[in-house]
């Protein structure tokens, strides 16, 4: 299958308080193409919360998913899922499907094909030391506070191949931020 056509829809949906209660096959499939493969069995009833390592990205969906249950409006963001070599440009729908279920689909707007960034390779040999990256835009936080697209970032950081990597953290952008919080919650 061409993966630019990819015509599957990602979902999950999760509890008011963040269980995962299901994931479709096309989202199970995914996670296996991504190596990371998760069985349906061992991912129901585990917290959201969990997959997503920093309080502001935690905060971001928060207040998301409390204003699809209020509202019952259907929320549209644009993001990233970079594999090490292609940029994938998504998009996900978080949407109240029920007044205890609030679902999260995904699907594919447009794949790119790029030389493979190694820092994006989860078998690649890993440091104790953190790079961010955020979760919507897949920029690298840098040294001095500042976000790099991540070929950049790699260039600037000297991050080849051959050597031991950071390790990589999620986290949310000053510009996703602002025009996730701007977009949805300024009226
Ligand atoms: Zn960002």
């Amino acid at each position: 299958m061409n993966p630019i056509d990819d015509p599957r829809t990602f979902i999950f949906q999760v509890n008011p308080v963040g269980s995962i209660v299901f994931a479709n096959d096309d989202w199970l499939a995914f996670g296996q193409e991504n190596d990371s493969p998760m069985a349906l069995e061992s991912l129901l009833n585990t917290s959201l919360w969990e997959s997503i390592s920093d309080i502001e990205t935690c905060h971001v969906y928060e207040l998301l998913m409390e204003k699809v249950c209020q509202t019952h409006e259907h929320i549209y963001l644009p993001f990233r899922c970079d594999s090490a070599s292609c940029r994938r440009y998504m998009q996900m729908e978080i949407s109240c499907v029920s007044p205890e279920l609030i679902q999260f689909k995904s699907w594919m707007l447009k794949e790119e094909k790029r030389e493979p960034v190694t820092l994006l390779n989860s078998e690649a040999k890993r440091l104790d030391t953190f790079l961010t990256i955020c979760s919507w835009c897949k920029k690298v936080q840098m040294e001095d506070k500042h976000w790099e697209e991540v070929e950049e970032a790699v260039k600037k950081l000297g991050l080849f191949s051959d050597m031991y990597l950071p390790k990589l953290t999620h986290g949310v952008c000053p510009v996703c931020k602002e025009s996730i919080l701007e977009q949805h919650f300024n009226e």
